[in-house]
């Protein structure tokens, strides 16, 4: 697009008018030093960003300068996370290089700059990827937390401009803000961007049910005003007259939270009675603040009576992620519950900015539950053997899992997640002490390890040497430290008893006068059905295996060389398949029907020009899988002797299911246009066809008999070229 010099004078005017927005807001930018590399910053994006515009039509470098707007003024952090976020997409996106990040400001950016980058910013779709992309911004954690605060500003970014992305990429972005970026918000304690995250992306995945939960809460707003008003008025004269300085404002819930409780609840928006609290905000000196919050709650429960079971007491103890407030929800006057929460200035400052403002209060206490949490993650990274799903499935757990306190037998306090054990507990405490439990003493009485704990608990763990992990443990606990040291311990223990059990195996073996070679060993496998040499061992060793099956075996001088029943059996196939097509030895599919007992595999649903093979299976045949189906990597390996080769026919005269995938845009008449291709046109049979549909997006499933590949291939392409199909693909495994 041309652009007339009049509306370019108009982006510069607009460009400088964002920068100065930004120094307003940056208030830890102090010295002229700091003020001169911001400027830095901010001339190098100009400059490598020049050429760039955004989806909306607008010039890139406003992305920047409101990412570290979000960085200074929501997030209250300083110079180097300023300059960061101005440079955050000129590594990944122009010609600037790390070592000239470097050069120009220093390691610190450049370590900074790096993690930004290795992060992708969306990633693909599967889960798989997601969890990996997950994973990645964890380890990034470790190098430096400024990484992830910024990574969120971004985000945050993205989501409040994400109208002029098309619609499927607003989905896709949508859906991992609130899988991923909203959850790791929280756990930051930065629940102000947590609480916008969530309702953006509600707006863009759940568009109507967004809007009528918005409206109803704007309509509703007038009396919910009049009743704070009465409801506070008593209060606040009282805190008045006692000389207190304070704050006192009605918080609604956010538009996520209040359809969060709809949908699990399954009541309408008219019956959720917390659709707003009372927040008291307390102007105090940090020595006074907790007992200055314990007097307001004394002066409002004067004037109402407050439920004895809603008392929430995180003065004493915050949260891990920093969060500290006194809630208590009391009885008004119209019969009705409303939720109190009292706290301090800098209290509500942690709370809604989280633990960045907070660094800025050293002497805060809390700071060692920072230190904590980024400290549990070490520990879960730390196992590498762990596949990255269900790392972040275990990680989630943690993220979510709301907190319980548990104390020492000397007083300490220790946070876990609801639902956690006296074992993890243990765990807690030391991996040592873990491995070691027997059971606990809570509150005095003893009781089994599998127990669960409750907030407040003094628990003692009891320990013997004798004590070791096994498999049940892994019901008990829920933590992921405890589970990730669990599973180190019984492969460990595995490890062990298997080399126990070889050397008890090798006796055996002489006792049958069976001698210990390659041929026999993988003999005995297949007679006790073993995936590995280490498996039968350890087997072997705990008294699993079913010994005397070692009859059925013919062994001269040492050497089995009778089969096995099983082996027999497939001998026999491969024996028959010689004969029948002694040129390929191979089963030939479409041909055979009549001698060889086979079945396509449902996992994989293979179809003619597909690369595939056969696997002999017990009681059903031949089974033919394709060769990438996820299952044939472990046959092949575990049961190499049971797999024939096979090709398909070059007759085509059978049809075969096929599944395949669309995506596109809704539009009248457009699940007929593709129905009428697939049977009129092309003359494909179709099984069953079903669509979803969601504001204009529809997701489509269609099965197809189809001859081979190159006719899917075909019908596929049709597909494609469908006006508002935008994606068509053959559904794998
Ligand atoms: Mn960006």
């Amino acid at each position: 697009m041309e652009l007339t010099t009049e509306t370019e004078e108009l982006e510069k005017k607009e460009i400088a008018r964002r920068y100065r927005a930004l120094l307003k807001v940056s208030n830890n930018v102090k010295t002229r030093k700091d003020k001169a590399r911001v400027r830095k910053a901010f001339d190098l994006a100009l400059e490598a960003h020049k050429d760039m515009r955004r989806k909306s039509g607008e010039p890139y470098i406003y992305h920047p300068i409101e990412v570290a707007r979000i960085v200074a003024e929501e997030i209250g952090l300083g110079t180097t996370s300023i300059i960061c976020a101005l440079l955050h997409d000129t590594v990944e996106d122009t010609d600037l290089t790390l070592d000239d990040v470097e050069r120009m400001f220093g390691p610190k950016e450049r370590v900074i700059i790096d993690g930004l980058t290795k992060i992708s910013g969306v990633v693909d779709f599967t889960a798989s990827m997601q969890a990996e992309n997950f994973r990645k911004i964890l380890l990034t954690l470790s190098d430096d937390v400024r990484v992830i605060l910024i990574k969120l500003a971004d985000r945050l970014h993205n989501m409040r401009t994400l109208d002029s992305m098309p619609r499927n990429k607003q989905l896709k972005i949508a859906s991992e803000t609130v899988f991923l970026f909203a959850p790791l918000a929280h756990r930051l304690g930065l629940y102000a961007i947590k609480t916008e995250l969530e309702d953006l992306a509600l707006k863009y995945t759940e568009p109507d049910v967004y809007e009528e939960i918005s409206s109803k809460l704007k309509k509703t707003k007038a009396v919910r005003t009049r009743f704070v008003n009465r409801f506070s008025l008593p209060i606040q004269e009282e805190l008045a007259r006692q000389g207190v300085e304070f704050e006192m404002k009605a918080r609604t819930k956010s538009i996520y939270s209040i359809f969060n409780k709809m949908r699990k609840k399954n009541i309408p928006f008219e019956e959720i009675y917390d659709v707003f609290a009372i927040r008291i905000i307390i102007d105090a000196k940090p020595e006074k603040e907790k007992a200055e919050c314990w007097n307001a709650y004394s002066v409002v429960t004067d004037f109402y009576q407050p439920n004895p079971d809603r008392l929430r007491d995180w003065l004493s103890t915050p949260k891990a992620n920093g969060y500290e407030s006194l809630h208590t929800t009391v009885m008004s006057p119209g019969g009705r519950w409303v939720e109190v929460q009292i706290r301090s200035k800098r209290m509500d400052e942690i709370a809604e900015k989280g633990y960045a403002a907070h660094w800025k209060y050293k002497e805060g206490s809390s700071e060692n539950n920072f230190d904590n949490w980024i400290n549990k993650i070490r520990d879960l990274l730390e196992n590498p053997e762990e596949n990255a799903i269900e790392f972040i499935d275990d990680f989630k757990l943690n993220l979510f899992a709301e907190e319980i306190f548990i104390f020492t037998p000397k007083g300490e306090i220790k946070n876990l997640p609801k639902g956690a054990s006296a074992l993890d507990f243990a765990f807690e405490i030391h991996t040592e002490v873990g491995a070691h439990c027997m059971g606990a003493k809570v509150n005095t009485k003893l009781v089994p390890l599998s127990t669960e704990l409750k907030s407040g608990d003094q628990v003692e763990i009891i320990t013997s040497k004798k004590q070791k992990p096994n498999e049940s443990w892994l019901d008990y606990v829920i933590t992921g430290k405890a589970k990730s040291k669990i599973k180190a311990s019984l492969r460990e223990d595995k490890k062990r008893l298997a080399e126990e059990g070889e050397k008890k195996f090798g006796k055996w073996l002489k006792k049958h006068e069976i001698r210990k070679t390659q041929h026999n060993i993988k003999e005995l496998q297949t007679l006790f059905r073993q995936p590995s040499p280490l498996e039968m061992y350890y087997k072997f060793e705990i008294n699993q295996i079913p010994l005397k099956k070692v009859e059925q075996l013919e062994i001269i001088k040492g050497k089995i060389v009778g089969k096995v029943q099983e082996t027999k059996e497939v001998n026999e196939i491969q024996e028959r398949l010689k004969q029948k097509n002694p040129a390929e030895e191979m089963l030939v599919i479409g041909e055979e029907m009549d001698h060889f007992e086979y079945k396509l595999a449902p996992c994989c649903n293979p179809i003619p020009g597909d690369e595939v093979f056969g696997f002999i299976t017990i009681n059903e045949g031949i089974k033919i899988h394709k060769t990438n189906c996820p299952n044939a990597i472990q046959l092949m390996s575990h049961y190499a002797y049971r797999i024939v080769k096979a090709r398909w026919t070059s007759q085509q005269k059978i049809a075969f299911l096929a599944g395949i995938k669309v995506t596109g845009i809704d539009d009248v008449g457009l699940v007929n246009n593709i129905t009428r291709l697939i049977s009129g046109e092309l003359n494909v049979n179709m099984r069953s066809i079903s669509f979803d549909s969601e504001d204009g997006v529809f997701d489509g499933t269609i099965m197809v008999y189809v001859h081979d590949t190159k006719h899917l291939t075909r019908l596929i392409d049709k597909l494609k070229s469908v006006d508002g199909v935008i994606n068509v693909s053959r559904i794998e495994g």
